[in-house]
């Protein structure tokens, strides 16, 4: 090492600090990276590899990017989720001996990056940490470095729920100690989570405020999440607010692909977010109340009392449509408060930031008024808990100009009258203005030419202007020539420089004083954020009620009762996306009844009919509901559901490799494994990705096992029309279809759902219809009607073998079954579905398939 130069020692011995990261390197103007972060940097970035001479034999790799243009490059490298560690220079060049001094003064992760084009405004962007409590449990925690917010949780489940937690929270990097970071190294990288360690803790009295909330278990993974941020982001965090714990118990509980298979946040086939649960409720105004309507969508709630507070409040607001359409308004003229703060705690708040926070804390009043005045209980109770935050709008509103540019640098910031030294500078320079106004009357006088004029540039300060032609009319002996223009020669005079001292003096030392007081107020204002977020949070609660009451009356929504039984009662219910996107048509709406007695649905009907448009409304309904928010339906009166479970088929179920069988599985494995008789349970065509016979098989016997195992609310869609059977054996099932009809020679879908089962001969029915030869419809009907004739299932081998028979006989009449046929039957009979994994499953009926 001794070899390079001394600026090159001083380069490594920082890298060798920041070995996974990527070392912005400050030299001048540029950002420089040198070796191996040169290399990958320059094909990341796509520019110009070169090279250096390092004091060693060979020159080493450079690339470089300007300064001023870094925040893109750094943003690119970080959404691909690297880390980069900003090194500059600490000292003036010009003061310093030998190498001047850098540092690194912020490491940007892609979880702690705060602005930018990947932080939309309207989502939260987590960095979280995890630590192992024991085999099931873990400990979870997740804060917004650009907002403050802070939560823990505690993740129920295993590295599998875990990773359900990182994908719905939309985490792109997770702090981990060792242990941890070893068992989730592969999963993490598939799912794009960058891992970074952080093996130190906090000191406790450093971390105090933040923690003495939480349960000891949680406090350790809180710690390490403060520790590292704080580390990165190397300045004050003051704006973070202390962990809250959400206890799971409390929330409505909704995997990631449950969350996605119901279209809440994102859409099935991913992109934007039009045909989603959130594009329908997206009503606010204000992008913190887009935050919070996203939160409570990812977290509708299960305990009553909270579920009932938030429909009193949407109840009120909806009947005081003018109180409603008021604070709209002036919700309109509130910024983003929390980002603000958060700015303010950073240290790279401008002026225009405080302007508006000014004028956001300003409507405060009038939406407290507003509340207040509507005379009811739930309004008049948020608008007493809102803080007016007045003495941060009285400092504001003294110290900082009305319209102050974005720059702290150029002056116009603090006003006239904040400080008396100010003022004085100012005058000087003004008062210099008006002199030189004066002197430009005075001279025009003197020379007796019109239009001499003085003006001011930076390389040649004031100075006077006379155009050539008006130069022999004057006497211009007081005069010192400056500049020659094309038409015009520029002078100044002994007194003109004297004056333009002081006016240039003034004007910098009040920028330099305006800068100054500035970085003051900014401090003082470091003790009101907290303040500034509590008030955040209440008014984007606000805005989400507000949202909800819209919302509520555009579509026609009905406010939804709970009760502490199970039973489930939902009367012309609607989808209310699907009843959105509809053009002309009319929405069919739906009954859906479930009672202690019949909690079970088997839904049968045709493609097309509208069975997993009719599931999924029963869900929204209940997200709806639990949200706090009123519901598609005349009548709702619905049971606090924990947990909703769903297996709805998807066009593009191939996730990292996996069959759709296989995903089906999957996620059927997670619900069962997972439901209480609390629970809401969909699923939609079991069994339809593998052949028909295990397929029904699967079906019936996970009916069966949610039947007498576990007793939740189900609903079950299937084209398996022989399950309809089921309804004699398990005593809480009933069937139900969706009907369909011809009209004209065209089959006319009603989506009326309607009890008992399916017209059987609706597949033959089409086969008409497309004018199939008359030969096979006869024939479809005969075998129709044995099948029809038989008795209903008792076992899936009757099933089986029943078809077979049939099958066989089309062709060389009756025929008994092989041994080995028997062999495979008597093998799936006696399989434990249940207690056979998926990949045990596929390795069975691969052995099935072979033995045939
Ligand atoms: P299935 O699951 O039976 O194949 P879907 O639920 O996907 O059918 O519904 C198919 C289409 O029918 C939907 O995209 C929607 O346009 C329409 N649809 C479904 N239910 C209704 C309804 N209740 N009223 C009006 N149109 C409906």
């Amino acid at each position: 090492m001794t070899t390079y130069t001394p600026m090159m020692q001083q380069y490594l011995s920082i890298k060798s600090e920041y070995k996974d990261a990527f070392l912005f390197y400050r030299l001048g103007d540029f950002y420089e990276m040198f070796f191996d972060d040169a290399v990958s940097a320059s094909q990341i970035l796509e520019i110009t590899l070169t090279s250096r001479d390092a004091g060693t034999k060979d020159r080493i790799p450079m690339c470089g990017v300007p300064h001023h243009s870094a925040k893109n490059y750094i943003e690119t490298l970080v959404s691909k989720g690297y880390k980069v560690a900003i090194c500059e220079q600490t000292e003036d060049p010009k003061q310093s001996k030998g190498v001047v001094k850098r540092e690194v003064v912020q490491l940007i992760t892609p979880g702690t990056i705060t602005e930018g084009k990947t932080i939309d405004g309207k989502s939260n962007h987590f960095i979280a940490s995890a630590e192992q409590l024991s085999n099931q449990s873990i400990a979870f925690a997740y804060l917004d470095v650009s907002t403050g917010e802070a939560n823990t949780i505690i993740v129920e489940g295993g590295i599998k729920s875990l990773l359900q937690q990182l994908l719905s929270l939309n985490i792109r990097e997770l702090v981990v100690t060792e242990p941890l970071q070893m068992m989730i190294t592969e999963q993490a990288n598939n799912l794009g989570v960058v891992l970074s360690l952080e093996n130190e803790e906090m000191s406790e009295e450093k971390c105090r405020n933040y923690i003495e909330n939480l349960p000891k278990e949680l406090q350790g993974v809180a710690k390490s999440l403060l520790q590292y941020v704080e580390r990165t982001q190397m300045r004050s965090l003051s704006h973070i607010q202390p962990f809250t714990y959400i206890e799971t118990k409390q929330l409505l509980r909704i995997d990631s692909n449950s969350k996605r298979n119901l279209e809440l946040l994102q859409s099935i086939r991913g992109g934007d977010q039009k045909g989603t649960l959130l594009w329908l409720l997206d009503e606010t105004v204000t992008a913190m109340g887009g935050r919070k309507l996203k939160q409570w969508l990812h977290q509708p709630l299960a305990n009553r009392t909270s579920i009932e507070e938030r429909l009193a409040i949407v109840t009120d607001l909806l009947d005081e449509f003018f109180v409603r359409d008021e604070l709209k308004e002036l919700l309109k003229q509130v910024y983003d408060l929390e980002r603000l703060a958060g700015r303010v705690a950073f240290g790279n708040v401008g002026g225009r930031d405080l302007a508006q926070l000014r004028e956001s804390l300003r409507q405060v009043p009038a939406i407290k008024q507003q509340l207040i005045q509507s005379g009811r209980e739930t309004l008049i109770q948020l608008g007493e808990n809102l803080d007016e935050c007045a003495e941060i709008v009285q400092l504001l509103a003294h110290a900082i100009t009305d319209h102050p540019p974005i720059s702290i640098k150029e002056g116009d910031v603090i006003r006239d009258g904040y400080n008396e030294k100010l003022d004085e500078l100012r005058d000087a320079s003004r008062n210099g203005k008006d002199w030189i106004v004066q002197l430009e009357q005075k001279e025009r006088e003197l020379t007796g030419i019109k239009n001499l004029k003085i003006g001011y540039n930076r390389v040649f300060g004031y100075y006077i202007e006379i155009t050539k032609s008006q130069i022999s009319n004057a006497d211009l002996t007081r005069y010192e020539r400056k500049q020659t223009l094309a038409n015009a020669e520029r002078y100044i005079t002994e007194e003109l420089k004297e004056k333009e001292a002081i006016i240039l003096n003034a004007e910098e030392q009040s920028l330099a004083l305006e800068y100054d007081l500035f970085v003051e107020l900014r401090e003082t204002l470091k003790a009101y954020i907290p303040r500034v977020q509590a008030l955040a949070s209440k008014i984007s609660e606000l805005d989400v009620y507000i949202s909800f009451a819209v919302v509520s009356e555009k579509y026609r929504f009905i406010q939804p009762t709970f009760h502490e039984g199970r039973s489930l009662k939902i009367v012309g219910g609607r989808h209310p996306v699907v009843e959105k996107m509809l053009n002309k048509q009319m929405y069919v709406p739906n009954d859906c009844i479930l009672t202690d007695d019949k909690n079970m649905m088997l839904i049968t009907g045709p493609n097309m009919s509208g069975k997993s448009t009719y599931m999924r409304q029963v869900a929204l309904i209940v997200v709806l509901a639990q949200m706090g928010c009123y519901v598609p339906a005349d009548e709702a009166v619905l049971p606090i559901i924990d947990q909703i479970f769903t297996r709805i088929g998807a066009a593009d179920d191939l996730v990292a490799g996996q069959s759709t069988f296989m995903v089906e599985m999957l996620e059927s494995q997670h619900a069962i494994t997972n439901a209480t008789e609390n629970s809401l349970l969909l699923f939609d065509e079991i069994g339809r990705g593998t052949s028909t016979y295990d397929g029904m098989a699967l079906a019936q016997s996970m009916m069966e096992y949610i039947h007498h195992k576990i007793g939740a609310n189900t609903l079950f869609s299937t084209h398996y029309h022989e399950l309809t059977a089921l309804e004699d054996q398990l005593e809480r099932l009933q069937n139900v279809h969706v009907s369909a009809t011809e009209q004209d020679g065209k089959v006319v879908f009603l989506h009326k759902v309607r009890a008992g089962a399916a017209d059987k001969s609706y597949g033959v029915h089409v086969a008409k219809l497309a004018e199939m030869p008359d030969a096979i419809i006869e024939r479809a009907q005969v075998l129709l009607e044995q099948f029809e004739s038989n008795e209903p299932i008792q076992q899936v081998q009757e099933v089986v073998v029943r078809e077979e028979i049939e099958q066989l006989s089309l062709f060389e009449g009756e025929s008994a079954l092989s041994e080995a046929e028997k062999d495979v039957l008597e093998r799936l009979e006696k399989m434990n579905i249940m207690g056979t994994s998926p990949i045990q499953a596929i390795n069975v009926l691969y052995e099935l398939q072979q033995a045939l």
